[in-house]
């Protein structure tokens, strides 16, 4: 056997600052106040930050509860350590229940199978067991409907050994600072917490980051924050409008280096399918980096880089682990430099928004793709 070596390193590094999480936590939560929870979303490995370690340090700057798509992402969380509650958003499937009580996770409930199978467990391990039921106020996705809740409240208390602890509901447009639906959401999200709470204490959770940026009336006992504790705006914005005090910061930063640099004379088509034909000769830096490493082919002729502080136009098709850029402008560029593709270099910055807006999309999924599929490392 050949041993393998003690470390290797790939060209594309993310890097994600610690002390900006820890900051725009610090912030966050003297925006909500120190009486509301926040609920750190670190479900699809934290948005690309990488689960554990970042649990490790929203629990360092004093969060106490974390949001969690599926069990086995909160059985992670619980084995390497993370203390406070961690909540199951998307249920489980059945024979999964013993999970519950083995690892200490709250069930995020919105089916009466649900309630079945956890009041079965909590007999069998003679253990009560606290849920938050879910209610789809208008978001049209996950939850029962306000109609419903009577009746799965009554089913509820026939069941032993299981409490309802909180009630939560989701915002479909709260990114939007001026939805009038928003605000009408909250009032009948109110109205079904209002069905519920003379049943001892009932936590009410709705807000995500939106909620909490643009409707912050709607902030109830706890929110449930992810993009920005990862340092963006749900809008899209720089935060232009909002005041310097709430300025969040972003925690990733991804980079690869240059290979080769070469100069080609004009008329050169660059990359598969010569979608780029180069006009006057010109010098390229090739980059390894692609969309195998989440940077996408619909990032082809439109997204910048970041070498020696300048912005340079990526050229030609995006390939699976290359692409290339136009450094003409740029002098003494070699193998080797870096490339800022996310994150700054210099006095330049290019943010996920930006990188979101040349595909289409959101920041979300760009934090998704790039730290999801690329190593990582803190700083
Ligand atoms: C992901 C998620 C959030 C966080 O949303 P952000 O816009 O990232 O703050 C809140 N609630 C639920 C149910 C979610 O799935």
């Amino acid at each position: 056997m050949i041993p393998s070596p003690s470390s290797t390193r790939s060209f594309n590094q993310v890097s994600i600052d610690s002390s900006a999480l820890q900051a725009n936590f610090w912030m966050l939560q003297q925006k909500v106040g120190k009486d509301i929870r926040i609920m750190a979303m670190v479900k699809a490995d934290a948005y690309g930050h990488g689960m554990i370690e970042t649990a490790r340090i929203f629990a360092g700057a004093g969060c106490d509860s974390f949001g969690v798509a599926e069990i086995e992402e909160g059985i992670t969380l619980r084995c390497a350590g993370i203390q406070g509650q961690i909540f199951v958003l998307l249920g489980f499937q059945v024979s999964q229940e013993q999970l519950f009580f083995d690892y200490d996770l709250t069930p995020v409930i919105f089916d009466y199978q649900a309630i079945e199978l956890l009041s079965q467990a909590a007999v069998r391990n003679g253990k009560e067991i606290t849920v938050h039921l879910k209610v789809d106020c208008g978001m049209g996705r996950l939850g029962i409907n306000p109609s419903e809740l009577p009746d799965f409240l009554a089913h509820l208390e026939r069941f032993p050994g299981i409490s309802l602890a909180g009630i939560m509901s989701h915002f479909p447009m709260a990114d939007d600072p001026t939805s009038r639906q928003t605000l009408e959401m909250f009032q009948k999200y109110k109205q079904v917490c209002g069905q519920a709470t003379h049943r001892s204490l009932i936590l009410c959770h709705i807000a995500n980051s939106g909620g909490v940026l643009y409707y912050p009336e709607t902030c109830c006992d706890m929110v449930r924050l992810g993009i920005s504790l990862y340092g963006y705006y749900p809008d899209g914005t720089k935060g232009k409008q909002h005041d310097s005090a709430e300025k969040l910061v972003p925690a990733m930063s991804f980079t690869t280096q240059v290979i080769q640099v070469k100069s080609v004379p004009a008329g050169t088509g660059i990359s598969y399918g010569h979608t780029f034909i180069t006009g006057q000769e010109t010098r390229i830096a090739v980059l390894p980096v692609g969309y195998a490493d989440g940077f996408l082919r619909t990032l082809s002729n439109k997204a910048q880089v970041l070498i020696k502080g300048q912005r340079a136009r990526i050229i030609g098709r995006v390939c699976m682990n290359l692409c290339m850029a136009d450094i003409s402008g740029i002098e003494g560029v070699k193998a080797g430099d870096q490339v800022v593709i996310l994150g700054s270099q210099g006095a330049e910055t290019v943010t996920a928004d930006e990188i979101a807006a040349w595909m289409g999309t959101i920041s979300y999924e760009v934090l998704c793709l790039f730290g999801n599929n690329n190593e990582r490392n803190s700083i």
